[in-house]
């Protein structure tokens, strides 16, 4: 009775270890495919597509400037991120708006008409 007993035991340890090994792996697999599809900050100004920034492949920081008839907004791109760090707008609402990193956030700058937006390649 004994050993059937162990026996089982040891039958579940090996299932519970098979299940979460290839859950683990799916899920490293998973996530390395996202890093590859590539992150895009996409900025919009009245509702026109203005920029598409590859935010995977960004070496230093650096920052760029978004002009239009409406004002200026500067945007600080990283590695995997973008922020607003300064611009002409009342209120300066998309500069308090922090950083994005991931897809389903965005900055809005009402004034400027401006929106930024993350897109993720591997989404599709
Ligand atoms: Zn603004």
């Amino acid at each position: 009775v004994k050993t059937t007993k162990n026996k089982i035991y040891i039958l579940v340890i090996v299932i519970v270890l098979v299940v979460s090994l290839t859950a683990g792996l799916a899920y490293f697999l998973y996530s390395k495919n996202q890093d590859r599809g590539g992150l895009y900050a996409v900025v919009t100004v009245d509702g026109e597509e203005y920029e598409r920034i590859d935010l995977s492949r960004v070496g230093e920081p650096y920052d760029r400037t978004i002009e239009t008839e409406w004002g200026y907004n500067i945007l600080h791109v990283e590695n995997g991120s973008i922020s607003v760090t300064d611009a002409d707008c009342t209120g300066h609402d998309c500069v308090e708006m922090g950083t994005l990193t991931s897809p389903g956030y965005l900055i809005v700058c009402l004034p400027h008409r401006m929106v930024i937006t993350i897109e993720s390649e591997g989404e599709e």
